[in-house]
């Protein structure tokens, strides 16, 4: 049921109100649309889910062209698309220390829903966007489709994949990280104006500016709700928790890794709140009536250093270090919270959603990427060792960082254990970063029994779960030039109960 009729949504803003002196009026200086970033929606539960806008008349400006004081926004929900029957409603308040984004847990919801919403600031209108609730835990569900992106460099190319996604109109869209790069500069329409790796908000807030006014981007935020998680260049190319790529000051590089991770919850649609470490809760367990539970992953806040100077390739025998079994991808907390989910998992489908590939790629002694998993051989022991233990059966790992399409099983030789099939991972190519192009021909495919290897190609996956199969579909594009033609470059399925890949 409703929480309550006609604005029983909560007030996702409604804790950091300040004193309504500050409050310009509704409207005022708003002479230009301020919704140039789109709006979005996401984190859905059963009975809610987070919309998501942010005012910015000029979209790449520090300020977003807005005026210093905080703008009230109201907003609606509805279960049709001409907002007729409004079921939720209610009014936040979009604040300059929050860079006017707004982010409102509308609650009280139906589950397993359709529904669309749209904000309003002053005369302005939002445009109309899709979202759905989860089915119930524990329902049965006959079919649920997913979109899967990560890696969007905006200098390398356009972003077509995303509006195949909103084409795709799927009922969630899971993006892996590397959503923004802190790489500036650039040529012809695809500029970052910066002059510098961003390191304040305010440089981020330009930086995502430029990103988020993509038109396909935000058709792909407004037509299902997104499950995010991040990787590296949000902050910085192969960071590791606190530590830099590069030599750089420890304060320095912890305010901007801060900065980073503010912006970060300024652009997207998730409930977790920078705590005032500066720190961002990511990793989150989203359950799909009786069909799938998703496990999102951090695996770049909480992990240990590279090992040996995370140098490609590196030579295991000149690396004792990957031998460390106190190394880890996840922290301490974050395993011992994966282990106790897998422990408790009830449906179908089990859906590990993280960054980095996971499958051994290692060749005697030639370890092409320990920024991978690969580089963490005692985590990735401890993680299979974790689903291996609690018998937990269609496992999936969605995958990106890499820019390439890529299946495989994992097995034990990427386990330590014996060679049954725990695992079943999809690697997803990027969305436009540059492809993995000549880097993958350090590895053979067929040696390392990979199904699917594209290292060429950009786009995205989309996955069909039912009760009794799981379908990937790699869709690569030419993101060269605008308006590229997608084309189905592989399809792999996993039959429940029967581990292995499946060509169909
Ligand atoms: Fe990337
Ligand atoms: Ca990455």
């Amino acid at each position: 049921m409703w929480a309550a009729t006609g604005c029983g949504g909560g007030d996702g803003t409604s804790g950091r109100r300040g004193p309504t002196a500050t409050t310009a009026p509704a409207g005022l200086a708003l002479d230009t649309d301020p919704f140039t970033l789109g709006v979005a929606s996401g984190d859905p539960t059963a009975e809610a889910v987070v919309l998501w806008t942010r005012l910015a008349p000029e979209p790449t400006a520090p300020d977003g062209g807005m005026p210093r004081g905080d703008v009230e926004v109201t907003w609606e929900l509805a279960t049709d698309e001409s907002l007729g029957d409004v079921v939720a409603s209610g009014t936040a308040l979009a604040t300059a220390a929050d860079g006017h984004s707004v982010h409102v847990d509308a609650t009280g919801l139906l589950p397993g829903t359709e529904y669309f919403y749209r904000f309003r600031a002053g005369e302005h209108d939002s445009a109309v966007a899709r979202t759905r609730t989860l089915p119930a835990p524990g329902t049965p569900v006959d079919r649920w489709t997913i979109a899967v992106a990560s890696c969007q460099l905006r200098q390398s190319g356009h972003w077509t994949a995303h509006r195949l996604i909103a084409e795709d109109r799927p009922d969630l869209v899971l993006h892996l990280g590397d959503y923004v790069y802190e790489y500036f500069g650039g040529g012809d329409d695809l500029v970052v104006p910066l002059d510098a790796e961003p390191a304040t908000i305010e440089d981020h807030r330009v930086l995502y500016g430029v990103y988020k006014r993509d038109p396909h981007l935000q058709a792909a935020h407004a037509v299902a709700p997104w499950l995010v998680t991040w990787d590296d260049h949000e902050v910085q190319n192969n960071y590791a928790a606190d530590v830099p790529r590069h030599d750089e000051d420890a304060e320095h590089f912890a305010a901007r890794r801060a900065a980073a991770y503010r912006a970060y919850w300024e652009h997207m649609p998730i409930r977790s709140t920078p705590a005032d470490d500066g720190t961002l809760r990511m990793h989150r367990r989203v359950e799909v009536g009786s069909l799938a539970t998703f496990f999102v992953l951090d695996g770049r806040q909480h992990r240990s250093d590279q090992v040996c100077g995370d140098r490609v390739p590196t030579f295991a025998s000149a690396c004792p270090e990957l031998g460390d079994a106190d190394a880890t991808m996840l922290g301490e907390d974050q395993e011992r919270w994966l282990d106790d989910g897998l422990a408790s998992v009830a449906t179908t489908w089990t859906v590990l959603a993280q960054q980095t590939v996971v499958k051994a790629l290692t060749v005697g002694d030639l370890v092409p990427n320990v920024d991978q998993w690969d580089g963490y051989p005692a985590a990735r022991r401890r993680m299979l060792g974790s689903v291996d233990r609690h018998g937990v059966e269609n496992v999936i790992i969605l995958t990106g960082d890499i820019h390439a399409g890529a299946a495989a099983e994992i097995r034990g030789r990427d386990a330590g254990s014996d060679g049954r099939i725990l695992a079943h991972e999809m690697v997803v190519p990027a969305i436009s970063s540059p492809p993995l192009g000549e880097a993958a021909e350090l590895i053979d495919p067929a040696d390392l029994g990979l199904s699917h290897l594209n290292a060429h190609d950009n786009g995205y996956a989309r996955a069909t779960l039912t009760p009794d199969a799981w379908t990937t579909e790699w869709v690569t594009v030419d993101v060269s030039e605008p308006d590229g033609v997608p084309h189905t470059d592989a399809v792999r399925r996993v039959d429940v109960g029967r581990p292995g890949l499946v060509t169909p």
